[in-house]
């Protein structure tokens, strides 16, 4: 028996099956865009640890000062004895969050925490409850984030009842179907039947879905967003969770719209592959919170802000946002003229801004519907070919890149040939 073979068998004996794995293969060490398995085995990552490791896998900065950082002190709790870093941080984030106007920071542990945080401060700031997300959106899987979690199964089903007062209205998208105009008539419906816009204390939408399928909010949607918050006093929360820091061609993705949110929730690749998130808002609303109403033990924690500060400057230095363009350059161009290719299952085209690039897997026979089993087939024998890379989307049938933005192009274009001798027709397909 492999070690992964028995480390998995140990796995599937002590772990709950709640949580579920991509792949069966165990880490042993990683370096940027490249993870080994216990049995020595070398695999390029496409996922990036889902959109943690902009900078990659333990950057030279990253560890250096989260080691020094290890050598001063690792825990104080931020709300018994504050640090620089964390203020450095709040600094450095209200800087360049595109909040239009000053802004307020407070750090938190998980995006699902962010995300959670950010519903408070709009509640606290508007003396309202409701809250509307949109079908196909993730915002986290505690009890509040399911509920504002677009998608039944698995996230919900099980668990209810969820939080009241979260309502959702149609993501107008090409992949959905849904249309900009009927998105915003069933956002006008909800205001007649369900919840008194007066009642709405936010919306929440990610920019670009990530778990829902990579579907780009467009610019027109936000803006009309931004127009109906701003007639009702309703607070507009940007879910960058996923979307942020360079990923897309910008700091933050709401940038490609112009549109200014309220309040920015951010976690993932903000510390490199340390648990830290973050509100970012309009200073006058993340104050409407009484002292000791937000906070949590672990929030902020200082070994995670040295990540971060580190992140930032890497972001710079290494100028990841046009990065992340010429690397989505390349996965568009590759990804695209697979589409055109016999010998490969059939596939739509690349979607996404900047290095946020998905494709669907299509069924088979001219139907342009993504294919869930065949998506999922498809990672199945990617990780066979030694790349890791995630599927998502409704049903599954999307396969996402979310390659660190530090990889080479070498490694890229090797990843890239791993995926499509994963897409090749071979007899044994399904
Ligand atoms: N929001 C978005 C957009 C996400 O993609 C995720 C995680 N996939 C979350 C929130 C929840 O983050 P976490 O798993 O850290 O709670």
């Amino acid at each position: 028996m492999s070690l992964n073979e028995e480390l998995l068998h140990r796995r599937h004996a002590s772990v709950g099956h709640g949580v579920a794995t991509a792949t069966p293969v165990f880490a042993d060490r990683a370096e940027n865009a490249e993870i080994w398995d216990v049995d020595g085995r070398r695999y390029i990552d496409f996922a990036g640890g889902i959109a943690v490791l902009n900078v990659g896998h333990r950057h030279p900065k990253v560890m250096a000062a989260v080691r020094e950082q290890l050598d001063r002190f690792t825990h104080t709790a931020f709300q018994v004895m504050a640090y620089e870093s964390y203020v450095e941080l709040a600094e450095r984030l209200n800087a360049i969050a595109p909040v239009g106007g000053p802004a307020k920071t407070v750090l938190f542990t998980t995006g699902a925490e962010a995300t959670e945080n950010a519903v408070k401060i709009a509640r606290a700031a508007t003396g309202r409850s409701a809250v509307i997300a949109f079908t196909g959106g993730f915002h986290g899987r505690t009890l509040l984030a399911s509920a504002m979690t677009g998608k039944v199964a698995p996230y919900k089903q099980q668990f209810g009842p969820l939080p009241a007062e979260v309502y959702h209205a149609p993501f107008p998208s090409e992949e959905t179907g849904v249309s900009l105009d009927e998105s915003l008539r069933a956002l006008a419906f909800l205001f007649a039947a369900d919840v008194s816009p007066n009642h709405v204390a936010a919306i929440i939408v990610e920019p670009v879905q990530g778990e829902g399928g990579f579907h780009v909010a467009s610019p027109a949607f936000l803006r009309a967003l931004r127009e109906i918050c701003d007639r009702h006093g309703i607070l507009l929360i940007a879910d960058e969770v996923q979307t942020g820091f360079a990923r897309t061609g910008h700091m933050f993705a709401v940038e490609h719209s112009g549109v200014a949110p309220d309040l920015i929730a951010i976690a993932k690749s903000l510390a490199g592959g340390f648990p830290l998130s973050a509100v970012v808002g309009r200073r006058e609303i993340v104050d409407s919170v009484n002292p000791g109403g937000l906070g949590g033990t672990y929030g902020g924690s200082p070994i995670a802000c040295a990540a971060a500060l580190a992140v930032l400057d890497v972001i710079e230095e290494e100028q990841l946002v046009a990065r992340a363009n010429a690397i989505g350059e390349r996965l568009r161009e590759r990804i695209g003229s697979w589409g055109r290719r016999n010998g490969l299952l059939p596939i739509s085209a690349p979607r996404g801004p900047g290095a946020m690039v998905a494709f669907d897997v299509l069924r088979e026979g001219g139907a342009i519907e993504p294919d869930g089993a065949a998506a999922k087939a498809v990672t199945v024998r990617a990780l066979e070919e030694g790349l890791v890379v995630l599927n998502c989307g409704a049903t599954g049938g999307t396969i996402r890149i979310l390659v660190p933005l530090t990889a080479s192009l070498p490694i890229i274009d090797e990843g890239l040939d791993r995926l499509e001798a994963a897409l090749a027709l071979r007899a044994d397909a399904k």
